[in-house]
């Protein structure tokens, strides 16, 4: 998940090896959830993006509604929250975080584009995004020079493992539209 062209669709190209994920030159295209079933044991969504300027209204709705919509789906189990690596703690990055939040869903935080960060950007961008995102993990990648791809796939294999042959997990209830 993550706001349009933050790079969702490289990074599960990168995580999966193939080009499965339709990467756009325009920002704010793929505006339909796609599933894609991984070694026939866990399935990957890639989440439209959010936070798209040109975008109507009803359009971010729809968008809130899809969201909460999954918070409640007895399979949806932790979300890779993607992010500009030069922009962390943008509002609509923390609207989202509070939305998982509200509805138990885990999730780690990826800053992406980590190749057009300096050494000093990279510095304050990591301090910038521990304040902004404080409960969750971190990682710095880009789907450009495959940083991160290893410790990504790590994190991701970890939690199939641990949600195999685990009961349903009860939830608590979507948070109120806000
Ligand atoms: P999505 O809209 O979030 O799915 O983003 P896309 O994967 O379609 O990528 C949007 C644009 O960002 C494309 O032009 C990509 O080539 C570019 N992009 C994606 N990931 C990276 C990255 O890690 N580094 C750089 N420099 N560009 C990237």
């Amino acid at each position: 998940m993550g706001r349009s062209n933050v790079g969702k669709s490289s990074l599960i190209n990168m995580l999966t090896g193939v080009q499965i994920a339709r990467v756009s030159k325009t920002p704010g295209r793929t505006r339909v959830l796609n599933l894609f079933r991984v070694e026939n044991r866990w399935v990957l969504g890639d989440f439209p993006g959010y936070g798209f300027a040109r975008v109507s209204k009803k359009e971010r709705d729809d968008w809130r509604d899809l969201v909460k919509s999954y918070l409640t789906a007895e399979n949806f189990q932790y979300a890779v929250h993607i992010v500009d690596a030069r922009h962390p703690g943008l509002e609509a990055d923390l609207q989202l975080q509070e939305w998982l939040q509200a509805g138990g869903i885990p999730s780690v935080i990826v800053l992406n584009k980590a190749d057009k960060l300096n050494q000093k950007e990279r510095a304050d961008a990591d301090r910038k995004a521990r304040t902004a995102f404080s409960r969750q993990p971190l990682l710095f990648a880009s789907s450009t020079t495959k940083e991160g791809k290893r410790e990504l796939e790590k994190t991701l294999q970890n939690l199939t493992q641990e949600k195999k042959g685990a009961a349903l997990r009860s939830k608590p209830h979507t948070p109120s539209n806000n």
